[in-house]
Order: structure tokens, then C-alpha cells, then sequence
């Protein structure tokens, strides 16, 4: 089988272009001089990242807008140092250490157990859907400090290096020939300085940077190129553009375009409330149920528009690189991954609209 696009990562050539453009200080342009950004606006920022997210540069900006964000809310200035000016540069990158056999959504209830000793802590346990484990050089990780706290006070977070001896990485293939891991850990001995913040605050440490990690340049592009693809398509293929004709596929891409307006409002007003220093809980989940939705009813669109064309996937063969068959399977990951939609519905409830708790 030939190798998908979809199997692009962060190898040798993505890690010397974010050193190339971390070296600028254009890849954490909002961050201050001192751990290698620019001290720009956020818009500004926001603006590079859409650019590097449309053209398909395989950057995990998670770890720019989700772990650097932690870091230096709650890092020591030690970590800061290491740390930050790395993560700009692509030296070190971060796997998300958090969903486990016992579940995603329900992240309190995870058993990855740290133990605090005199050198540090020893940990045992596993993670599942770690996704680039394989290639990142360090694990955000959660894992339980405190087994008889109540479940969401006795988490803490740690800065794991990949390469500690008693690290186990297995893969894991998901459908559009992609790749994730199962990750375990046997007696891994961490030292102290690894701990991020304090010892069982990991929740809240952990809580506030994933709401950042669900908003952003990166999420609104994924949520909008299966609608940029399918435009592309009708616009540029010999048979889009007859397809293109047809009022009923004008009047569906119309809608779709209406749609992919209202993500982009959403991802702004999230930002402009970062920018302001908040913390937006409600908005980004709006726009964390709205794009992941509109993300799949824009796959389920070019299905139906382009028939048979849709199922082909061969680089060579399939219209736009084979890029839509993919993008119809993993468009549902978007609405689970980095919280579901659900979830999401009930937090705009209960925060948003102050709707009572059970
Ligand atoms: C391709 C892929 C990549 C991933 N990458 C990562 C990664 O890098 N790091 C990582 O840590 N995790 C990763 N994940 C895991 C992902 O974050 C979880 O799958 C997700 O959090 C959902 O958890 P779950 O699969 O255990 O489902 P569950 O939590 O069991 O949820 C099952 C269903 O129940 C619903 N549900 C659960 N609780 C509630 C509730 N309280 N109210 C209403 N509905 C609810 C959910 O919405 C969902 O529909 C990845 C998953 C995939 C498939």
C-alpha cells in the first residue's frame, strides 16, 4: 500500500523547518523575547499559524498553543528556560500523556500512578491513543500523585523524556492510514524537576490549558478543508466543474460556505478573549461543538456531490491527492478528540446559559 498523506509527521524535514521558522521567533510570535518569541499580538501569531495550517505543514501546534501555554502558567523558571525556547525551535516536542483504557472523557478516573519518593517519582501504568509518541521527545503526562484524594485533587503532571528507561511504545493504526500508540510505563524513575506546578494540582493545570488547545488557527483549518478541498475540486477538476453547474451543488456549497463563516466567528471571538487574558470556558466549547460538526457535514457534502470520484484514494489517481475519502473517516475524530461534543454541549448548559447540575 502506498503511503497516504495522512501518514506525514513530524520527521527529519518538519523538525528543520520549525527550527528555520522557531529560529525567526515567528512560530510563538506571542511570547515574550526572553523564551524565544516576539512579544507580537496573538493576531499576529494567529495569522502564521492559519498560513502554516492551510498549507498543510504537519506542525503539531499543540504543543504551542496547549503544553508552552502550561508551561509558562505554571513551570518553574528553570523549566521555562529549558523548555520554551526548545519547544520553539521543534527540539523538543510533546505527546499528550492523558487518555487511558478507563476512558478519555472521564480523565479523573485515570489510574497511571506516580510515586513520590527521595530522588523523585516512580511511575507505572498506561496510556492509550497517545498520538506521535513515537516521535516526540517528551510525554505530557497525568498521572495519580494521590490515591485517596477525591479523583480530580490527587493528579499531577509531568514532563517526561520519551527515552526513560521503562517506556514502552506500541502502535496503534486508526483508519485513514494514520497512526497512534498505546504507551506503558514499568518503574519509570522520574526526577522531581519533572513535576510541572505543584504536586496534585495537575487537574487545573491540565483543565485550563486543554480549554486553550481546543481553539485556535490550526482547529478552524482542519474544520474547514474538507469545504476548501471540495471547492478546489468543483473549481479546478474537469469534472468538479461540470459537477459545478448543477444548482442544487451550488445551493449546498453556498450553505456550507455560510457555515464555514460562522467557525471562523467563533475561533475570533475565542481568541479575542485570549488575548484579554481569559480563559473562555463556554465560547471555545461552542466552537468545539460547532466546527467538528460542520467539519462532518462538509465530508458527508463532497460525498454526496462527488459519487464515485469521493472513494478514490490513491495519490496519483484520486482527485486533490485522495485527500477526501480521508478526510470523511477522521472528520469523527474531531468531534470526540480534546473533548466531546457532549460534554462540550453540556458545559455551553450548565456555564453558558446557567442551566442547573443534576
Ligand atoms: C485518532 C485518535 C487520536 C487521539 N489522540 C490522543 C492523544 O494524543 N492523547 C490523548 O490523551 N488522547 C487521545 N485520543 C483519545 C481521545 O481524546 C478520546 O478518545 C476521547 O477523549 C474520548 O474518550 P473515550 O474514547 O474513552 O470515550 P468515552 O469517554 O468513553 O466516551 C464515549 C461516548 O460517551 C460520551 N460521554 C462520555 N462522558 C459523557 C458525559 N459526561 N456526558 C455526555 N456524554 C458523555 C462521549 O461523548 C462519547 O460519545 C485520541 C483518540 C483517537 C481516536
Amino acid at each position: 500500500m502506498k503511503q497516504s498523506a495522512a501518514g506525514h509527521g513530524l520527521g527529519p524535514l518538519t523538525k528543520e523547518l520549525i527550527g528555520k521558522i522557531g529560529d525567526r521567533g515567528w512560530i510563538g510570535m506571542s511570547w515574550p523575547e526572553e523564551y524565544g518569541g516576539r512579544a507580537a499580538d496573538l493576531i499576529d501569531q494567529y495569522i502564521f499559524e492559519e498560513e502554516l495550517a492551510r498549507a498543510r505543514v504537519p506542525l503539531n501546534l499543540g504543543n504551542f498553543i496547549e503544553q508552552a501555554p502550561a508551561i509558562m502558567f505554571a513551570g518553574t523558571e528553570a523549566q521555562k528556560k529549558y523548555f520554551l525556547p526548545r519547544i520553539v525551535k521543534g527540539e523538543v516536542t510533546f505527546a499528550l500523556g492523558y487518555s487511558e483504557p478507563s476512558g478519555g472523557t472521564d480523565l479523573g478516573s485515570l489510574k497511571t500512578r506516580a510515586v513520590e519518593d527521595e530522588d523523585g517519582f516512580v511511575i507505572n501504568g498506561q496510556k492509550v491513543f497517545t498520538t506521535r509518541a513515537e516521535q516526540s521527545s517528551h510525554i505530557y503526562l497525568m498521572a495519580r500523585t494521590d490515591p485517596d484524594a477525591p479523583k480530580h485533587k490527587g493528579i499531577s503532571i509531568f514532563l517526561v523524556p520519551m527515552d526513560t528507561p521503562g517506556i514502552t511504545v506500541q502502535p496503534l493504526w486508526t483508519l485513514p492510514g494514520g497512526r497512534t500508540n498505546e504507551v506503558f510505563f514499568e518503574d519509570v524513575r522520574v526526577p522531581k524537576d519533572t513535576l510541572l506546578g505543584e504536586r496534585n494540582k495537575g487537574w487545573y493545570i491540565g483543565a485550563s490549558a486543554l480549554n486553550l488547545g481546543r481553539a485556535g488557527a490550526r482547529r478552524y483549518c482542519t474544520y474547514v478543508s474538507p469545504f476548501e478541498d471540495l471547492m478546489r475540486f468543483l473549481k479546478e477538476d474537469e469534472i468538479g466543474r461540470e459537477l459545478a453547474k448543477d444548482p442544487v451543488v451550488q445551493d449546498k456549497v453556498a450553505q456550507l460556505y455560510c457555515e464555514a463563516r460562522v467557525a471562523k466567528l467563533f475561533t475570533m471571538r475565542s481568541l479575542s478573549m485570549v488575548r484579554r487574558g481569559e480563559n473562555p470556558p463556554y465560547q471555545i466549547s461552542s466552537e468545539k461543538v460547532w466546527g467538528p460538526e460542520f467539519q462532518v457535514r462538509a465530508t458527508e457534502a463532497a460525498s454526496q456531490i462527488m459519487g464515485d470520484y469521493h472513494q478514490l484514494w490513491d495519490e496519483d489517481q484520486a482527485p486533490n491527492g485522495g485527500s477526501f475519502p480521508r478526510q470523511y473517516v477522521s472528520a469523527m475524530v474531531s468531534t470526540f478528540g480534546h473533548g466531546s461534543t457532549q460534554v462540550m454541549r453540556t458545559a455551553i448548559a450548565r456555564r453558558g446559559l446557567d442551566l442547573p447540575r443534576e
